[in-house]
């Protein structure tokens, strides 16, 4: 099951109400997804159920023995799972785009099988003898969004299965068939039941976060959906870890070097065409490098194709869909209406397929303009003047949300000190948005709560319980 046709027709359904998924650079049909209810996700959490105490009861060794064939077969389809991610979420296979994402889940999936978790003695004084560990949760709902369909799932399901949970994954509409696919891969290995998906609407996440049998749900998506999920878990006490929205400022200190720093400043921002979580959505430039800094980044930015994914010369694509079109191209209309001044971009091609905005910088706009007040979640950046550092420091941090941030410096102390006024969850310096499997992340702010990947992230899905005695 290597090639993308062979994991098509795996996953393609034999029975049952279906619906055309469509390439959002064409518009041509990628394939079938099952249309689940809130019937199948009972049935799936009742499976899921059932197969976890043998699971669990495997031990960390074995589990990790199991996820690491599981990341192998991932390996061995790699290619395929990238066409289609391709095909459906929009993304170029080159660049960091779709076979980087396929490379990424295998990589999060090893990592967590592979780290260690120890009991801790914590008190251990000759009178008290106090031990932690962490014991399964039992059943986990994973939902997630559409930008980054398969390394989130993996994010989502790896630590989880790792500490001796099964799952139920609730994908986005608008990415069912890559999330449907990559789970039909690991589960060549998995035992039955351990993880499901359930390709359904809100309605079906909803009663995720709402059901009496789930004991955590890991969400990713945008911050009004955490804050449902927040609602209608609370009568059941779920656990969750909420990776919500974020509007994520990079601030360039004076002593920068634009030319350096131009290409990371872009894919900071442009990764994944600007449709990523902690994507630089707002970059702050200090008055003496403003112009600088605005002709090397439209110098990179000119330089990078846009177009149909699977073509290996482009690395960028189109927006997944219509409606983040329309929230990217109104923002700019807006921007371009209150007077801010067009670097590149900001006229999407009229009438051709596929949901293409190309790639936009605009400079010489407020910080309180929509396009920087909000999240576009797309390929438009708005680059903001500012004069003092305080003055940068309080634009960066005057929104509601903080998930990521960076500044760039040729003086990485001096950087490290700006950081630490930034009110986010991570701040990478002269980089954005780098994760790594053994480096916590997370948000605070309305970016939400809970931390993924390392140590941390395993704890998160495990029931810290301690033995006095
Ligand atoms: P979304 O919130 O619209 O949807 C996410 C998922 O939630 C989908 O599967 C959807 O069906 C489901 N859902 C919708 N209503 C629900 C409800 N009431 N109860 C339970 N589930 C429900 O988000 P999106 O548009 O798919 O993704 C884009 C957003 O995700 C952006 O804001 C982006 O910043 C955020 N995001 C955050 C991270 C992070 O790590 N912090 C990563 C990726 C994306």
């Amino acid at each position: 099951m290597n090639s993308f046709e062979s994991i098509l027709a795996t996953i393609t359904p034999t029975s049952g109400p279906t619906r055309e998924i469509l390439d959002p650079a064409t518009g041509d049909v990628v394939g079938s997804a099952p249309i689940h209810t809130v019937d199948d996700l009972d049935r799936a959490v009742a499976a899921a159920a059932s197969a976890q105490p043998a699971w669990a009861a495997l031990g960390h060794a074995a589990r990790s023995e199991t996820l690491l064939r599981a990341a192998d077969a991932i390996d061995a389809a790699a290619e395929g799972l990238a066409e289609l991610l391709s095909r459906e979420q929009g993304k170029p296979l080159n660049g960091p785009n779709a076979r980087f994402e396929v490379g990424g889940a295998s990589a999060w999936l090893r990592t967590a099988a592979g780290t260690p978790l120890d009991a801790q003695t914590v008190v251990d004084d000759g009178t008290t003898h106090a031990v932690m560990s962490y014991r399964p949760i039992g059943v986990v709902g994973a939902i997630g969004p559409w930008n980054w369909p398969m390394m989130i799932t993996i994010w989502q399901i790896a630590p989880a299965l790792r500490m001796g949970n099964s799952v139920v994954v609730k994908p986005s509409e608008y990415t069912p068939l890559s999330v449907l696919a990559l789970v039909a891969v690991i589960n060549e290995v998995l035992p039955a039941g351990l993880v499901t998906v359930v390709s359904g609407d809100r309605e079906v996440g909803a009663r995720l976060s709402s059901h009496p049998d789930i004991g955590k749900v890991m969400f990713t998506g945008s911050t009004a959906t955490g804050k449902a999920i927040i609602r209608s878990s609370a009568d059941t006490v779920k656990r969750l870890t909420l990776e919500l929205g974020g509007n994520d400022a990079g601030i360039v200190l004076p002593d920068a070097d634009p030319t350096a720093i131009a290409e990371g400043l872009f894919w900071g921002a442009f990764i994944n065409t600007g449709q990523t979580c902690a994507a630089l959505k707002r970059l702050y430039v200090h008055d003496d490098i403003y112009d600088e800094v605005c002709t090397a980044l439209t110098a990179v930015a000119e330089t990078m194709p846009m177009g149909v994914g699977i073509d290996e010369q482009n690395v960028l694509g189109p927006l997944q869909n219509q409606a983040q079109f329309d929230i990217v191209a109104g923002l700019v209309e807006a921007a371009k209406a209150s007077g801010a001044r067009v670097l590149l971009g900001g006229n999407p091609v009229a009438d051709q397929p596929g949901y293409f905005y190309p790639t936009t910088l605009i400079a010489d706009i407020d910080n309180d303009n929509p396009l920087v007040a909000e999240e576009q979640f797309g390929p438009a950046l708005p680059i903001i003047r500012y004069s003092t550092v305080d003055e940068a420091i309080a634009m960066a941090n005057s929104v509601e949300v903080g998930l990521g941030g960076s500044v760039w410096s040729s003086d990485v102390a001096k950087a490290r000190e700006v950081a630490a006024r930034l009110e986010t969850g991570t701040v990478w310096i002269n980089a954005h948005g780098a994760v790594h499997p053994m480096i916590p992340f997370g948000g605070s702010k309305q970016s939400g709560y809970g931390l993924e990947f390392g140590v941390e992230g395993l704890k998160a899905l495990g029931v810290p319980q301690v033995i006095n005695g």
